[in-house]
């Protein structure tokens, strides 16, 4: 009887620990996004504002020409404008972020998500100002190349989600 009673206190207690770790992680926004796949190295400055990771997990080659890769941004992180001869496509794996194409609102990606951008459509993504976000991107190369660079997105134009 007393052993039972004894065993019956360690689950409830070992279940508590689950649920208050689990809930902490909810709390938690920057460094407890749900990777898949390895965080890489830091992303060129030149074309990032705030801080991002690129891992490049597939390399193009000459009979499969469409590099892809897994970027993580912090909170507030998001590429410059930019565009893509070939067109990309957005796979949303963890986090909250943003996308957005010229002339069009903010766009909120949610693990799950899948975008198409067209060929040559300026737009940008990144994270949410709360929460970080990780994506694959899927980029074909072309040609006129992979990524066409634009302008950094300002903080007006990052602020500018439509509630
Ligand atoms: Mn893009």
């Amino acid at each position: 009887m007393m052993h039972t009673l004894k065993f019956r206190r360690t689950f409830v207690t070992a279940i508590l620990l689950v649920l208050t770790t689990l809930s902490g992680q909810a709390q938690d926004n920057s460094d407890q996004l749900y990777a898949i796949f390895p965080k890489g190295q830091k992303a060129p400055a030149a074309n990032f504002t705030g801080t991002a990771w690129v891992s490049q997990l597939i390399q193009a080659d000459s009979a499969f020409n469409i590099p892809v890769g897994n970027v993580t941004f912090e909170p507030g992180a998001r590429t410059h404008w930019h565009s893509h001869p070939g067109g990309q496509a957005l796979l949303a794996i963890s986090g909250i972020g943003y996308y957005q194409e010229k002339g069009k609102p903010i766009r909120i990606l949610r693990k799950g998500d899948a975008v198409k951008c067209p060929p040559d459509t300026p737009h940008w993504h990144g994270a949410s100002p709360e929460v970080g976000f990780i994506q694959v991107a899927v980029t074909p190369n072309t040609p006129q190349g992979r990524v066409t660079w634009l302008e950094a997105v300002t903080d007006q134009e990052y602020g500018n989600l439509k509630k």
